[in-house]
């Protein structure tokens, strides 16, 4: 099983080494060859996503991502930034459907800025379509305004826009998945006032008649954003498009105590993966060995299940994740009082330890 392994800017180097080191003590046939991604390939080679990376992705089975970007960037042209190594590979490898399950794990109800009441047992899979909508929609650019408020104005413009395709298939991903879980799918859109949405509801409902043993909703994402930090476990299965599912899951993150916490995996029709933390290059703490590495190997873990067929490698990785919280070892965004502060290193030392363990007995 071959795996392309992008560490990436920031904080990635640091929590991709972990997760690496965890996979390592599995004892699996694992191959996994490096490559430069973001803004360590823009200053090696002039491009975020070389040739040779992109094709090591191709190559391999999986992918596992850091993170990219950072603001000394902010000021290249943008095809040249980091951010646009992590769509290109969304684009390249046709990665259209992404799965960030937000699960709060009991010893962390605490460190989540809600009431412990409002996310104990939450357990919700967001699923975000990634390659489409105004994210990847032409035409876009700046131009002079001919009509509009301020006509002869400078302005700049995006194209929001789904075809029939990506909305059936993200919907049928989103009703499988609920089958094997809760069996209810939410699906957010903005229908009130984009024609786009109103679209996207209506193949929705079309989709949805073809699985009548799950339950299907509708809600606005103003309703939903609200909903989510107001009610979270009323939610199963959340399907949106890609703009909308950016912002909502980062909110979901929040639930769970920390952005550090939620892993994701981005899968295209064959259930190759591409499997990154949800958050980015955190630039504020990398370098300082204090960065939460359980995103990344959450998303090893999640790697095993949907594309490498290891689904009992992940459950232990997912168990000695759940074993080390229950320890009370906790990196700084995710600490409490009473329970012990410890560094990117360690926590991935603790999450070895544990496997090792469940091996040895
Ligand atoms: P971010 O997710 O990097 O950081 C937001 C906040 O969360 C920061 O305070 C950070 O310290 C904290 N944080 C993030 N991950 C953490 C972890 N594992 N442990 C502890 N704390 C953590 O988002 P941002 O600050 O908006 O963006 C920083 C850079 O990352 C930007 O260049 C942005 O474009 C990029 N980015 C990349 C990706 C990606 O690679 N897929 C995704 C989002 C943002």
């Amino acid at each position: 099983m071959k795996i392309a392994v992008l560490p990436g800017d920031g904080i990635g180097p640091e929590i991709v080494d972990e997760a690496v080191r965890v996979l390592k003590v599995l004892d699996l046939p694992l191959e996994m060859e490096f490559a430069a991604v973001g803004g360590a390939a823009y200053e090696a080679s002039g491009h975020p996503l070389p040739a040779a990376t992109l094709k090591l992705a191709q190559d391999a089975d999986a992918v596992l991502f850091g993170a990219v970007g950072d603001w000394k960037y902010d000021k290249l042209d943008r095809p040249l930034r980091p951010e646009q190594a992590i769509l290109g590979l969304r684009k390249e490898l046709g990665l259209f459907a992404n799965f960030r399950p937000a699960v709060c794990y009991p010893e962390l109800v605490h460190a989540s800025s809600l009431k412990p009441e409002l996310v104990a047992g939450l357990d919700i899979l967001i699923i975000r379509e990634l390659t489409g909508d105004i994210y990847f929609g032409q035409p876009r650019g700046r131009r002079t305004a001919v009509d509009g408020h301020f006509p002869g104005s400078e302005e700049a413009f995006d194209t929001m826009r789904y075809s029939r395709p990506e909305i059936e298939r993200i919907a049928h991903v989103a009703f499988q998945a609920a089958r094997k879980r809760g069996k209810r799918v939410t699906s957010v859109d903005k229908a009130n006032v984009l024609e786009t949405f109103q679209f996207w509801k209506d193949v929705m409902i079309e989709v949805g008649a073809q699985y009548p043993d799950v339950e299907l909703d509708h809600m606005y994402v103003d309703n939903a954003a609200m909903q989510l930090v107001k009610a979270p476990k009323r939610f199963d299965v959340v399907v949106t498009g890609n703009m909308f599912g950016d912002i909502l899951s980062d909110a979901a993150a929040m639930l769970t105590g920390s952005i550090g916490m939620l892993p994701s995996a981005s899968l295209d029709k064959n259930n190759k993966g591409l499997y990154e933390p949800s958050h980015g290059s955190a630039p504020d703490i990398a370098g300082k060995g204090i960065a939460n590495p359980l995103a990344t190997i959450l998303s090893a873990a999640m790697m095993l299940k949907f594309s490498l067929n290891q689904p009992e490698a992940a459950t232990r990785i997912e168990s000695a994740v759940a074993a080390v919280l229950a320890q009370g070892l906790r990196t700084p965004d995710i600490w409490s009082e009473g329970t012990q502060k410890v560094g990117t290193r360690e926590m991935g030392d603790a999450v070895v330890a544990a496997i090792t363990k469940t091996i040895k007995s």
